[in-house]
């Protein structure tokens, strides 16, 4: 097939770009690329994409260094300058491609069916940080069209997890905003031939599906006008008819095989109550939406790229523009299912308490264990753009979250199950605790009468006549252990500093209270819900902890940092 020279660099362009990205170039993606940069090919597509699988191949082949030596002989500016420029703005995100400054819209489409997690933060962290950084724009669109699923409570919570993680949406729309058009499109497919009634069973759509054969329904489909305006017109009742694709039975992709488009679901909706009961599946709605919205960058988890050719085929059979759609790893950590699927039945059986249980990975719970909207953010641009299925650990956003709150956490005395000690020489005496190592953040003052606790891991393995440091306090000696009761005698000893000796933590019986830590460990352990996964530390704190407010960070020395939930607990944040 001839191309003028220009035609052919773009191409060889795009297909190199791809395949570096990727690894491997894709048909699918670069001839959506192709056509959304030069739609007059659209009419051609069967006649260019032996021309571009030979190419694709090609290009494969190579190896990645050619690749960026061809790619830099068409635009000098590859790799270097572009580099240069994000670190100078610190945008770390690869750029978008066909991206216009001024012009790029993008969009989050939450289906408020759950409270949001540590993925939706991911994708809409991403989806407005390259809004941003081209000028352009971003959506935030309740994709809601499963009435079944959906509640007015998740809208709410989803809008106020956003505002936490302090992303700003300039659009904010609901999917079911625009349930007309969305009929109004799902007919004129009917019309065009490209999508048709199907009466059959559910069973029989199932089964003909899987064995790839059509149905009665679409071979008798040409004049299916009337059974349209009685579909829309609510003569039928759910599971009697749906609207569907005419894409390809035979494809090895299944989603291709006639996919559902319209199905009836007559439950009351949060934002339309029974005023709909005809809705399009989330396949129609979302790339109509996307094109409509003026989307330039549809990104989506890459579970979604055997629906992307779907995707395609149904905009080009309504004749509207193609966005660009990229796709990106999904997030989730080990032991920390995101899954709905897998949330919800916990919280039904009560095996967890709300979508805030501080094991679960909504945002919610990263709160309330006080992970920062800052760390959140850090964590998810610098695993970047990555198509790699592997889980990252949990640790990094840990990191991350300790950078930021080591620099305000107050420093605090605990131990868990404790022993009490007799000071056997002590008068009493006033000790001053700073509460930050080395920010000037202030001293409390410790009454120490002749008695404190020791947490009982320090205790049990304490031996008669054994030498130990009260951190910040003094060197003292055992001199009788009872076992049975916890309790300690011991003698206060010169306050030689920097011996040898374990240094351990205590607080005084006089200025403590009874106090617990509530720590997540992991919810499940392989498939399996780990009844272990909440553990609640019980011992004495500070009295000084009862005076913090909600919402302070502390570290317990020792423990690790934590969020003050009320006067007489806090919840684990990391070590
Ligand atoms: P689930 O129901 O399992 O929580 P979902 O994909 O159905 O996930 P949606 O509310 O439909 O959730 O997703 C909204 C957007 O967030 C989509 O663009 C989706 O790709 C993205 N998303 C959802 N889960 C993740 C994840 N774990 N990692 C990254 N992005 C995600
Ligand atoms: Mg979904």
């Amino acid at each position: 097939m001839e191309f003028d020279d220009e035609l052919y660099n773009k191409i060889k362009f795009i297909i190199l770009k791809n395949s570096l990205d990727y690894e491997k170039a894709r048909i699918e993606t670069v001839l959506s690329k192709l056509i959304s940069s030069n739609p007059n090919l659209r009419t051609d597509i069967k006649r260019i994409i032996p021309y571009l699988n030979k190419e694709i191949d090609k290009i494969n082949s190579l190896r990645k260094e050619d690749k960026i030596e061809l790619l830099k002989k068409m635009d000098q500016n590859y790799g270097v300058s572009k580099d240069k420029k994000n670190i100078k703005d610190g945008f770390t995100l690869p750029p978008l491609i066909n991206a216009e400054n001024g012009h790029v819209v993008t969009r989050f489409p939450p289906e408020p069916n759950g409270y949001p997690h540590i993925g939706h933060a991911k994708a809409a962290i991403i989806d407005e940080e390259y809004a941003r950084h081209y000028n352009g724009k971003f959506i935030l669109r309740f994709d809601d069209t499963n009435p079944l699923n959906e509640q007015s409570e998740y809208y709410d919570v989803i809008l106020e997890d956003l505002n936490w993680l302090k992303i700003k949406p300039d659009i904010i729309k609901n999917t079911s905003d625009d349930i007309t058009l969305l009929h109004k499109y799902g007919q004129e497919l009917i019309k065009n031939n490209s999508g048709y009634i199907c009466t059959c069973k559910p069973e029989t759509i199932h089964k003909l599906r899987s064995s790839g054969i059509e149905c009665e329904c679409r071979l008798n489909s040409t004049n299916s006008l009337e059974k349209m305006d009685k579909f829309f017109n609510g003569y039928f009742h759910k599971n009697e008819a749906i609207v569907r694709f005419k894409g390809d039975m035979k494809n090895d992709n299944t989603a291709i095989r006639d996919p559902t488009l319209f199905r009836i679901i007559d439950t009351e909706h949060p934002r339309l109550g029974r005023k709909n009961v005809i809705w399009p599946t989330y396949d129609f709605a979302a790339p109509i939406e996307d094109s409509l919205d003026g989307v330039t960058h549809a990104l989506r988890t890459k579970e979604y790229e055997l629906r992307n050719q779907l995707y395609r085929e149904i905009l080009t059979a309504l004749n509207l523009r193609i966005p660009e759609v990229l796709e990106f790893s999904r997030l989730e950590f080990e032991g920390m299912p995101v899954s709905k699927r897998k949330i919800k039945p916990l919280i039904v059986n009560k095996q967890i308490h709300s979508w805030d249980d501080p094991r679960l990975p909504t945002l919610k719970a990263f709160k309330k264990r006080g992970f920062t909207p800052e760390a959140i953010r850090k964590f998810v641009l610098s695993l970047g753009l990555t198509l790699s299925e592997t889980k990252p650990s949990i640790e990094v956003l840990e990191s991350f979250n300790r950078k930021i709150i080591d620099r305000e956490a107050i420093r605090l005395f605990f131990v868990r199950d404790p022993w009490e000690i007799t000071l056997e020489n002590s008068t009493i005496k006033e000790i001053l605790l700073q509460n930050h190592p080395s920010l000037e953040m202030g001293r409390r003052i410790i009454v120490v009468k002749d008695s404190v606790y020791i947490s009982s891991v320090d205790a049990k393995n304490l031996t008669k006549g054994s030498e130990i440091r009260l951190i910040e306090f003094s060197n003292i000696i055992i001199n009788e252990i009872d076992r049975e009761k916890k309790e300690l005698k011991c003698k206060i000893t010169n306050n030689i500093i920097n011996k040898d000796i374990p240094k351990i933590q205590w607080v005084s019986t006089e200025n403590s209270v009874p106090y617990k830590i509530v720590k997540p460990h992991m919810l499940f352990i392989n498939d399996d819900f780990n009844p272990n996964s909440l553990e609640i530390i019980t011992g004495y704190a500070e009295s000084f902890v009862s005076t913090l407010l909600t919402d302070t960070m502390v570290q317990f020395i020792r423990e690790g940092f934590c969020r003050i939930e009320n006067n007489n607990t806090s919840i684990f944040a990391h070590k």
